[in-house]
């Protein structure tokens, strides 16, 4: 079994040990974070900020929690194509 991989029970512990870090707060909205929510956009999730892909770690630096939705914009912010759409847009207008 590789280590890099983190089984379920380590990154529950991590996810509430940086969820704590962050005062429960979202690294991206700053807005509470609630466990108990139905909605999977508004669910707690443990985000790389540098991607396991381009070299990042499992490090309590490198976690943050986000809400499932805002980890999704993130994801959209970081991604090169999705930026140079909206430079683009923003030369057009
Ligand atoms: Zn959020």
């Amino acid at each position: 079994m590789s280590s890099v991989r983190r089984n379920g029970k380590v990154r529950k512990r991590l996810k509430r040990r940086v969820l704590k870090l962050q005062g429960n707060l979202c690294a991206f909205c700053n807005t509470e974070l609630n466990n108990s929510v139905d909605s999977i956009e508004f669910q707690p999730t443990l985000d790389h900020k540098f991607a396991l892909s381009l070299g990042g770690d499992w490090s309590e630096d490198n976690l943050q929690i986000l809400h499932g939705f805002c980890n999704q914009m993130k994801k959209l912010i970081y991604d090169e194509d999705f930026v140079s759409l909206v430079i683009q847009y923003e030369y057009i207008i």
